[in-house]
C-alpha cells in the first residue's frame, strides 16, 4: 500500500518545526498543526523537494505559497482555541487553510484565481480535510453570509484595511492584513471592540497584491 501523504518527508518536517521554534514560534498548538499538515502536498511537484525550507515557493499563476514562518506568525498572533469561525482571504496553495482547519471550528476561504482554488481543494482532500468551505471571488469584499468571524486573515497585500472585513468581524474578533505598497508591507492587526476598533502595526512583510475592490487594481 502507498504511504499516506502525511507520513512522507517526516524528518524534513520535524527539522522545519525546530527551525520555526528557533525563530521564536513557541505556541504548541501551532507547531503541532505544522507537524500534522504535509506542506509538500500543497506545492507543485517541481518544487516539492524544497517544501520544508522556511521559504516562499512559486505555486503558478504568478502566486506564491508564503514562507512557513509567516503562516506560523499569523497563527500564533490569532491564538485560536478551536472554537472560532475563521475567514481566510487568498486560499492560494491551501496550506494555511489546512493549518486553520486544525486550529479553528469553522474555516471559510476565498480565492480569486479559479485554478488555484481547485488545486487547493484537491490538496485538502488528499489530506483528508473536507470541513473547509471554499469560494472563488473577490475576498476584499469578505463573505457577509457567514459573518461575523472571530478571525479574518488576509494572505495578500492591500493598500488599506478593507472596510468590509472590519465590518464582518465579531466584537473581540481580529483581522490580520499586510498593509503597504505592492513590494513591502507591515502586518496590521485590527481588533474589533465594543467602542470601535484598535489597530496595531507588527512585522515587516512581503506579500503578493490583493487584487480587488478594496485592494489593488488588476
Ligand atoms: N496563504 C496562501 C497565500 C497565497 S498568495 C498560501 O500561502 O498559499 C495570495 C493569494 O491571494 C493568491 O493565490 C492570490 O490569487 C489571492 N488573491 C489576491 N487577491 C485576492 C482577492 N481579492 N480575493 C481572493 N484572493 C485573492
Amino acid at each position: 500500500m502507498a504511504t499516506p501523504v502525511v507520513r512522507q518527508f517526516g524528518g524534513a518536517r520535524r527539522r522545519l518545526i525546530e527551525e520555526l521554534q528557533a525563530k521564536g514560534i513557541s505556541d504548541l498548538a501551532v507547531l503541532r498543526a505544522f507537524d500534522e499538515v504535509p506542506r509538500h502536498a500543497f506545492v507543485p511537484s517541481g518544487v516539492r523537494h524544497r517544501a520544508y525550507e522556511d521559504a516562499p515557493l512559486p505555486i503558478g499563476h504568478g502566486q506564491t505559497i508564503s514562507q512557513p514562518w509567516v503562516h506560523a506568525r499569523y497563527l500564533e498572533l490569532l491564538g485560536l482555541t478551536g472554537r472560532e469561525r475563521v475567514l481566510e482571504i487568498g486560499t492560494g496553495s491551501g496550506f494555511q487553510t489546512a493549518l486553520l482547519s486544525r486550529l479553528a471550528a469553522q474555516v471559510f476561504s476565498i480565492e480569486r484565481i479559479p485554478a488555484l482554488a481547485q488545486e487547493a481543494q484537491a490538496a485538502l482532500a488528499e489530506c483528508g480535510i473536507t470541513s473547509v468551505v471554499q469560494r472563488v471571488g473577490d475576498g476584499s469584499l469578505g463573505w457577509p453570509e457567514f459573518a461575523p468571524y472571530d478571525a479574518i486573515l488576509v494572505g495578500a497585500a492591500s493598500p488599506e484595511v478593507p472596510r468590509p472585513l472590519v465590518e464582518q468581524l465579531a466584537i473581540g474578533g481580529q483581522l490580520l492584513v499586510p498593509i503597504g505598497g505592492r513590494e513591502e508591507q507591515v502586518l496590521v492587526r485590527v481588533r474589533r471592540t465594543e467602542a470601535g476598533q484598535e489597530r496595531t502595526s507588527l512585522d515587516a512583510m512581503r506579500f503578493v497584491p490583493l487584487i480587488g475592490t478594496h485592494g489593488f487594481e488588476d
